[in-house]
Formats: C-alpha cells, structure tokens, sequence
C-alpha cells in the first residue's frame, strides 16, 4: 500500500550543484553555511549564496533544508547562537540539528522553520522517535543502519515524518560516529572534517622489521577491512515506498554535480513511475546502468547482510565516465555554450544526459565538431573555461556532457 509519495532530498555542495539537483528533480536540497555543519571541506554557502539559494528553491516549489548539525563543544554554544542569529531570516523550510544543545538554541531562537533531525543522532527505533518528536522534532533521519523491518514496525506504531538515506556513501561505524580520522590525520568526523581513512589502505608490520608491510588480503582485489561498500536501495524503493518513508536522502555534498544530478534523477524517475503504478522492470537496466556510470565503490542494497556475506568485493572506486562539463545556456540547436570542467578535443565522442521529463530520456551521444574560446576557433576546450561547442546533432536542454573512460565491453 502506497501511503504517500516521498520526497527526493539531494545534496548540495554549492549554489552550482544546488541548481542542478532542482533542475533533474530534486524535490527538496540540503546545505550547509559557513559553520556548524557536517561537511567543512562541501564548498558550503555564503550569506549571498543562501540568498541566491532559497530564492531559487522558493521560485522552483523545491524545499530547503539548512544544516545546523554538527556537534557542539562547550568553546562553540557563544558562536552557535551568534551563527543562528545571523541566519533566521533566511525562510528555510528546515534546519537539521544533531546535538540537543543545538536543538535548544535553535528553538530559542527567530527561526521559523522546521526542525529535523540528522541521521548522526542514530534513531533507530519508535520510542526514539516519540521522544524526539515530543522534543519539537518534525522529521527525523533514521540511522543508516535502520532496516527495513524496523522501519515498518516504526511506521506501525507512529505517523511521525522519518527520512532514510537511499544513495551514497556509508560509513565502517555507526554514521560519523568514528575518532579515526581525527586519530589519524586530526580531522574530526563529528565536526565534519573527516578525511575518510577507513578508505585507506592499511597493513601490518611486525615489530622488529620496520617497513616491513604486510597486507590484509581479504580476497585477491584488496585490503579492504575497514571500508564499506557504497549504498543503493533502488531495487529497494517499491518496498520503502510501502513503509511508508516520507523521504528518501541522497548522500553526496563532497561529489561532484554530474553525480548529484544523474543520482537525483533516476530515484526521482522511479518514484514518479511507482506512483503513476507503472510497469518497473523493463526501466530497471536503464537506471542501474546510470547508477553505473557515476564513480562509486560496489554497491550493497543491504548494510547487514554486506558483514555477513563476507561481500568485500573490491572496495577500489569504480570510475567508467568523466565528467567534462555542462550546457551553461539553453541550446541552439547544435551549439552550446559549455562550462568545462575536463579538457574537451575536437572530434571527442561525448554522451549528453538531462533531466528526465514524463518518462522522456532525452540522453544522447555527440561529437565534437567545432570549439570556439572568446571566439576564436580552437582544437581544445579547457577546464575552468566557458567555450562555445558545436556538436553533430541537437544538443538537450540542460545537457551535462560526460566521456566514457574504458568501453561499455571492458567497463
Ligand atoms: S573514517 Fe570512515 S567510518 Fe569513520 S567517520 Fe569517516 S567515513 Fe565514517
């Protein structure tokens, strides 16, 4: 039984990706500012960029959440509520906090928005999520480690708004809750610094052999005993669907647009397609292979079940495209003006995705017939530049151009 359609929540690095993950259909984005939230090195938005951001959203009919959620020592509660004092007259439709103090001073405060609760607060369970609704909670992110069971019999018992990550990376500890990178390299997870070594490689050296290194062979590709595959629940959406999820949580504010844009729009097409009780299976391929072809590590569907198949298939990223930049106009016709991001050649055979409209898939293959830097005619496109591009055939609204970088035989 569908109990109501959920929201697509994508991420935002910048005010750059924000517009891109409203343009392939996000139904609500998350940011953060300039402090006090889980992604110090995301870019994060300035006054004017917020600004730029809810007025975009507003003009878009997509929800803003702006994130208040990392944790607070002692030295932080002055600036904290300076911070939110500088921000409540920004009309989000959210904020998401994490550590009560937080909750208390946003509550203290002129903000008039929503209060939801980050997933590092770990929820797991119904009398977790009464007792933070009865705090003045209106959404909470369950913990990544929620199954699907449990968000039924949560559902069973409450009707209060629950968010479940869907897409993304996932952490080897329950989420962020982890002093290895601020052990390892001082950056600390739980103030939104961390620099991921349970990614890195490790290996064991014996006392009396310095440099000596032996490595954890787990299976033939690696060494993968701390890191975690990445997340993908989109066999899994119908049933979410059926659990009555009010929202389904893209992770990703360090990735890059081409990421945030291809993500947001094939979890918003499966919606859309589970809610028209459209036919599933036949546009399976089509938005597997698109989950594909971002840069992920292996994907599991199932956190627990990933520990106990012994799944550590190689954790190494999977990379099969580049991202080489987007239309930063509207076509005309064959040309576009093209902010690039990876170098560009004459005679480059690219693949043009868009936004997915009514179950259009407007994606095409192009290639590189003319390029033009401040018009003069040129062989190269340059990253950082805006060039004017002449392809061989009608180029999408919208388009975000990519590279394949091995063959779809040897991807
Ligand atoms: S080191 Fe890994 S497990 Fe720990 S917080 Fe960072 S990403 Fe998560």
């Amino acid at each position: 039984m569908i109990r109501n359609k959920p929201e697509i929540v994508s991420p935002a690095g910048n005010l750059e990706k924000l517009k891109f993950a409203v343009t392939f259909g996000a139904d609500s984005v998350f940011f953060g500012g300039g402090m006090f939230n889980l992604r110090d090195k995301a870019g994060n938005f300035s006054p004017e960029d917020i600004s730029e951001a809810v007025e975009f959203c507003r003009t878009h009919d997509v929800k803003t959440t702006f994130l208040l959620n990392s944790f607070l020592h002692e030295k932080d509660i002055d600036a904290a509520e300076k911070y939110i004092k500088s921000i409540e007259h920004f009309d989000f439709h959210a904020v998401m906090i994490s550590d009560p103090g937080m909750l208390q001073l946003v509550k203290n405060s002129n903000l008039k928005s929503r209060i939801y609760l980050s997933t590092q607060m770990s929820t797991l369970n119904r009398l977790s999520v009464k007792f933070w609704k009865n705090q003045g909670i209106d959404r909470i992110v369950l913990a990544r480690e929620t199954t699907l069971k449990e968000i039924e019999s949560i559902r069973d018992f409450s009707d209060d708004e629950i968010e479940v990550f869907v897409h993304g990376a996932l952490c080897i500890s329950y989420s962020g809750r982890c002093l290895l990178s601020r052990f390892m390299s001082g950056r600390d997870a739980n103030l939104g610094e961390c620099s991921q070594p349970c990614r890195w490689k490790f290996s064991l050296m014996e006392e009396k052999r310095p440099g000596h290194h032996f490595e954890f062979i787990e299976h033939a590709t690696g060494t993968e005993i701390l890191s975690s595959k990445d997340l993908c629940l989109l066999r899994k959406i119908p049933d979410y669907i059926n659990a009555g999820v009010n929202a389904f949580k893209l992770e990703g504010r360090m990735k890059s647009l081409y990421y945030v844009a291809n993500v947001t729009r094939i979890y918003k097409n499966i919606v859309e397609n589970i809610i028209a009780g459209n036919s599933l299976e036949d546009k399976f391929p089509f938005w597997e292979s698109e989950l594909d072809l971002i840069s992920h590590r292996p994907y599991t569907d199932d956190l627990f079940n990933e520990f106990d198949d012994l799944g550590f298939r190689g954790v190494p990223y999977i990379k099969k495209v580049m991202f080489m930049g987007y239309a930063d106009a509207v076509p005309q016709g064959n040309e576009v003006k093209v902010k690039v991001f990876n170098p560009i050649h004459l005679n480059d055979r690219l693949e043009a995705i868009a936004p997915i409209k009514n179950n259009i898939i407007n994606d095409t293959q192009l290639t590189v017939v003319k390029i033009f830097e401040d018009d003069t005619e040129d062989v190269l496109a340059r990253p950082g530049r805006n060039c004017r591009i002449i392809f061989d055939k009608k180029v999408p609204e919208n388009a975000i151009f990519r590279k394949r970088i091995l063959s779809p035989e040897g991807a």
